[in-house]
């Protein structure tokens, strides 16, 4: 009998692991990969939009192109997850499962963080990202805050990129001299694990002028005084405030019991199984400790993916994740840096720099078309 496997999310994690089962097995193993969505978009694209480098349907893959053999792609969205019985409930009917992979990702909670909706601006979704187009080019000067609101979010170095992009499209509006950038962290510096990458921003934000407030979240917005309240009470003035909203497990994933009671899916740090047999979590969803970021999503499903495939062939098991992914850091000017991270494998989390080139713009364009090319078929 073919293994029954259900992926829950066709993100970083849900494609690059439903990709290797089928180039593994073809029609021998079956497939679902479940998704509310109708088409994948790289979280790095949400830049492009917001800063007019990209339209909003450029950045979108049309979940219908995955034609893989032993694989079925279902639209809808996910109700209910039984991890005991590995049964997913969803509007398309019910799925039973051999082995149930949870990838839905993190979701966003703007309310959160009051007065964010009604005074300031979210880039982190789509829909933030398109809004910002009508925005940003009508943003005449003032304070403008790059905001990050809660201690857990996608790609740590994104707010750090951000603050460096919108310093060139002033610059090129002509209203840079009229703006005062501030940069709201949790850490104390930009990217923590790698000293040389922090350094490296950091110069980066001072020759331009960038000011850099570590160690802070922003709690709320006034948007009647258009001031931004951090944690430790200070207040700074905005005219543009671009936030990071705060971060949570699916309401789906904290209904189902697979979440520890203040966060993310617990997993085995070396499988990324959870405590229910035959049940997996990768990519945001789970607290393994790495970054919420797609290369540590793909990371996780290949060291699953393998896991399957040795089991169903009655195989030794694979190697333990590392926790190991290079994050590719728009360091403006047209530049891209590298930052190799180390998660798992050593005592404490170690990073690797390289410095900004035009070599890793080519890099990172060649990331994201490989996996178009995987996932999608795409021709590069
Ligand atoms: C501005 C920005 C820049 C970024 N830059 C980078 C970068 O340069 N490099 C990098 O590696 N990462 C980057 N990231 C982070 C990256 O996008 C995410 O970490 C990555 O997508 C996580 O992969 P995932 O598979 O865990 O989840 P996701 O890719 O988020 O996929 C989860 C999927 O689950 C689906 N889903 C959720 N709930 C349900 C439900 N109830 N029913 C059905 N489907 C559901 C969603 O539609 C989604 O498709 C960036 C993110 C942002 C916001």
């Amino acid at each position: 009998m073919r293994t029954r496997v259900v992926v829950l999310g066709a993100g970083f994690g849900g494609l690059e692991l439903t990709t290797i089962l089928s180039s593994t097995f073809g029609e021998a193993i079956d497939v679902v990969l479940i998704d509310k969505a109708d088409s994948f978009v790289f979280g790095f694209s949400k830049l492009d939009v917001m800063f007019g480098r990209q339209t909003p349907v450029q950045i979108r893959y049309s979940y219908t192109d995955i034609v893989k053999p032993g694989v079925r792609v279902v639209q809808s969205v996910v109700r209910s997850i039984d991890p005991a019985a590995r049964r997913v409930v969803t509007d398309a009917g019910a799925f039973d499962a051999d082995v149930l992979v949870v990838a839905l990702g993190a979701d966003y909670d703007v309310a959160a963080t009051p007065g964010l909706a009604e005074g300031g601006h979210e880039f982190y979704s789509v829909v933030g990202a398109t809004a910002l187009r009508e925005v940003l080019p009508r943003f005449e000067g003032g304070p403008a805050i790059v905001g990050v609101t809660g201690k857990t979010f996608k790609c740590p170095p994104a707010p750090s990129e951000t603050a460096l992009l919108l310093h060139d499209y002033l610059t090129a509006r002509g209203r840079r001299s009229a703006t005062e950038i501030s940069l709201v962290m949790p850490f104390g510096t930009p990217v923590p694990p790698s000293p040389d990458t922090s350094q490296a921003l950091l110069t980066a934000f001072a020759e331009r002028g960038i000011r850099f407030v570590k160690d802070n979240v922003v709690r709320s917005l006034d948007p009647g005084r258009k001031v931004a309240v951090l944690q430790d009470g200070t207040e700074m003035p905005y005219a543009l405030f671009l936030g990071v909203p705060v971060h949570r497990v699916p309401k789906v994933v904290a209904e189902s019991g697979l979440a520890a009671p203040d966060g993310w899916i617990p997993v085995d740090k070396k499988t990324l199984a959870t405590s229910f047999p035959g049940v997996y979590a990768v990519g945001d969803v789970n607290g393994v400790g790495t970054p919420k970021a797609g290369v540590f999503a793909e990371g996780a499903a290949r060291v699953v993916a393998k896991a399957l495939i040795a089991e169903i062939r009655g195989e030794a098991a694979p190697a333990a994740y590392d926790g190991a992914g290079s994050c590719y850091v728009e360091f403006g000017h047209d530049l891209v840096g590298r930052v190799d991270v180390n998660f798992l494998s050593g005592p404490k989390p170690t990073g690797t720099f390289r410095a900004p080139s035009e070599a890793l713009v080519a890099e990172k364009k060649e990331f994201g078309s490989s996996r178009l090319e995987r996932w999608f078929g795409r021709p590069r």
